[in-house]
């Protein structure tokens, strides 16, 4: 297979400065890769000037419908990746975590971006602050798509998911992508990359593809653009200091290696329930994806008294293992993705086999060296048995808090107190994720205490989460995904954060009608527009953004509050006798309820008859500012404040409701929401 670029809209083929990409498992070739000349600018221009104007001209919820065609799209392929995902070593149940979970990630962007943004071009950030005493200067802070590109670096492990995880909040933000997958697996992405564009599902110049070197693109980069980089801590480093990159601005998140760990609990005994949630686990992340995943877990840090259980039984899982051919249904793992890191993950073995003993695995193997592999050859594929080792100072070591060898290897370290587990959890310099599996809530109250502040995620299990526990090293596109320190400071994922990622944050100062005109969000004490037909007969698209209708007055009389006291069964003394409600600092005297001005409001601004209003679904930022009390009149003002088409049928309406006393005070305001049919 050629994997060729995709820049400008062409795709350029590899040239004869080309090179061979193997199999993990056979050593043969499978596709190659290279071609000298990267026109960066063109790539740019191409972005910038048709990607980047073409997304924004879609609302953010245009973007989540193309977002899921292109998810849709991408499932009809699933099988045709595995099977090409099978040359990097991944068995069946890596590529779903490849493939199905960069799908699924997708999937679960588009969604939330229906649910959680705006049908509109700005995102408003928070809430309208109040900037003056009556309300003519107001604040809003809000969020709009940068006009540059994301540059995304991928890593080799997951050229799927890594792929699709970054690609769909960028799109979603508006912001045009150039992927630059990993070259020892590029033919993967390169594959799904070629799916995404032929659908034409997204405008031309929303994503293109560099195949091999980025040449002198980062030097042309600046403010308006950010660099996504998965990877290594040393790439990170070599990239992030270039000096155009410091020197322009450029947004750089960095998401790196990490040396994750797993904490028993020091409430957990052997053999029980919770133990085995950790041996699970441990094997788990170890023998999936052949153990080169950036959250898997490295450091297994247990009881001192436990140590010894913890070895038994994480190595007698280990030694089950089957490693060879991951098309082999039975193959439990596969081979990692080249010789090279192989060589790499032995060379790292070695290295701590100065602070660790090996319990289980072979030590360091060479190139060349034979073990027992399930159809394939061990000569010629990059496999290797998972290996175990046992640190038993951990307190004075410190290879094994920081190299990472990004392979099946993991190692078991004790620890005597909460505290020193802390200690120890902390000396990775900071970390994507670290587990904790206890069932004692003063354990993880000390443990966040001590430790959260290291890591990105903190992931505890037990045997009351078990059955539906996400898994230490599954990043969720929900939860954010990230870490301090040696993980790199960024953060990916965590739903609409990640889409503010390619967007800039803007303080806005101005009149409620000027931010009613920049967010189409009705602002309290903009201009509203009074309407002779009432607004319950005017279908979703015909309402306007400040249209209003007032309604009352409703005296509220004495008997109105016993009545409603008696028949909801709310008799609280503030509503019923008269001294006590006196002797409450709030109350002058009996008070009406406020569920009773809300059900009046209700029955002054509604109008009766089947129309266009569908249903009521809920109501929002309720607050009773004043006590109404007998003998005092209702009056209540409903205007449209922002409206969400949710499809062609119908679309949420939320009104501005405002309820004012006979002397024009407020009583209480919320947040209506109304189904409404859309034509
Ligand atoms: P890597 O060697 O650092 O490469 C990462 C990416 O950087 C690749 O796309 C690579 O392209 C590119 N790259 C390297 N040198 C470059 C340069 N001078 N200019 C532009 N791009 C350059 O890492 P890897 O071996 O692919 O991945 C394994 C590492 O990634 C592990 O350490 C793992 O912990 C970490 N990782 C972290 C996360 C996370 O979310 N934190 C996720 C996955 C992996 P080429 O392949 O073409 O060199």
């Amino acid at each position: 297979m050629d994997v060729s670029s995709y820049i400008a809209g062409q795709w350029v083929a590899p040239d004869d400065t080309a090179r061979p990409i193997v199999s993990a498992v056979t050593s043969d070739v499978v596709a190659q890769i290279g071609c000298q000349s990267l026109n960066s600018q063109s790539l740019l221009n191409y972005a910038k000037n048709q990607g980047g104007p073409a997304l924004r001209e879609l609302t953010f919820h245009q973007r989540a419908s193309r977002l899921k065609a292109l998810a849709t799209k991408l499932l009809e392929y699933k099988e045709a990746l595995t099977m090409l995902s099978f040359h990097t070593g991944s068995t069946r149940a890596d590529s779903k975590i490849d493939i199905d979970g960069g799908i699924g990630t997708a999937f679960v962007f588009a969604s939330k971006a229906k649910r959680e943004l705006p049908d509109a071009h700005v995102l408003c950030d928070g809430d309208v602050e109040q900037l003056s005493r009556n309300g003519s200067f107001v604040g809003q802070h809000i969020y709009t798509p940068k006009p540059g590109v994301s540059l995304q670096i991928n890593a080799y492990n997951f050229p799927v998911w890594g792929m699709l995880e970054k690609l769909a909040p960028s799109l979603l933000a508006g912001v045009p992508v150039i992927v630059k997958p990993a070259t020892v697996t590029s033919y993967v992405a390169y594959a799904c990359f070629k799916i995404m564009v032929e659908s034409e599902i997204f405008p031309p110049g929303s994503m293109q593809f560099i195949a091999g070197s980025t040449g002198n693109l980062l030097d042309q980069l600046d403010f308006q653009d950010t660099v996504s980089f998965t990877g290594s801590a040393a790439t990170a480093k070599l990239l992030q200091s270039n000096p155009l990159i410091l020197a322009n601005g450029v947004n750089f998140s960095a998401e790196q290696d990490s040396l994750n760990a797993s904490v028993l609990g020091i409430d957990v005994r052997a053999g029980s329930e919770d133990f085995d949630i950790l041996v699970a686990e441990v094997v788990r992340e170890m023998s999936a994806k052949a153990g080169q995943k950036c959250t898997a877990i490295r450091r297994i840090i247990a009881p001192e008294q436990v140590v010894p259980d913890v070895i038994d039984a994480v190595s007698a899982k280990l030694r089950d293992i089957k490693v060879g051919d991951p098309t082999l249904s039975d193959t439990d793992m596969g081979a990692l993705v080249s010789l090279e890191q192989r060589a790499d993950v032995q060379q790292k073995l070695q290295a701590l086999s100065s602070e660790c003993a090996t319990v289980v695995g072979h030590g360091a193997l060479n190139v060349g060296d034979t073990f027992e592999v399930s159809g394939a050859d061990s000569a010629k594929g990059a496999f290797m048995p998972p290996t175990l080792l046992h640190c038993a100072n951990p307190t004075d070591a410190s290879l094994v808090h920081s190299m990472e060898a990004f392979g099946p290897v993991a190692t078991v370290m004790p620890y005597s107190s909460v505290l020193e587990a802390c200690t120890l959890l902390n000396k990775g310099g900071g970390s994507l994720v670290a587990s904790v599996i206890t069932s004692d809530a003063n354990v993880a109250q000390n443990i966040v205490a001590h430790s959260a502040a290291f890591h990105g995620r903190l992931y505890f299990n037990n045997m009351q989460s078990a059955k539906e526990a996400t898994g230490h090293g599954s990043p969720l596109p929900h939860m954010t995904h990230g870490g301090p320190g040696r993980a790199g400071g960024g953060e990916e994922l965590g739903g609409v954060r990640a889409v503010k990622h390619y967007m800039q944050r803007t303080s806005v100062q101005a009149s409620p009608d000027l931010l009613t005109g920049i967010t189409g969000i009705y602002v309290p004490g903009a201009t509203k527009t009074k309407t002779d037909t009432h607004p319950f007969r005017k279908t979703f698209h015909d309402l306007q953004i400040g249209e209003t209708i007032s309604a009352g007055p409703r005296v509220i009389s004495l008997e109105d509050i016993e009545h409603f006291a008696h028949f909801t069964g709310d008799t609280f003394y503030a509503h019923m006798d008269a001294d006590a409600a006196k002797a409450n600092p709030f109350f002058p005297d009996r008070v009406a309820h406020g569920y009773l001005l809300l059900s009046f409001a209700a029955g002054l601004f509604v109008d009766p008859d089947p129309g266009p209003v569908l249903a009521n679904t809920g109501l929002n930022s309720l607050s009773f500012q004043k006590p109404v009390l007998s003998g005092d009149s209702l009056l209540v003002s409903l205007t449209v404040k922002r409206k969400t088409r949710r499809n062609d049928e119908y679309g949420e309406v939320r009104w501005h409701v405002e309820l004012e006393n006979q002397d024009g005070d407020q009583v209480a305001s919320y947040e209506l929401h109304t189904m409404n049919a859309y034509q």
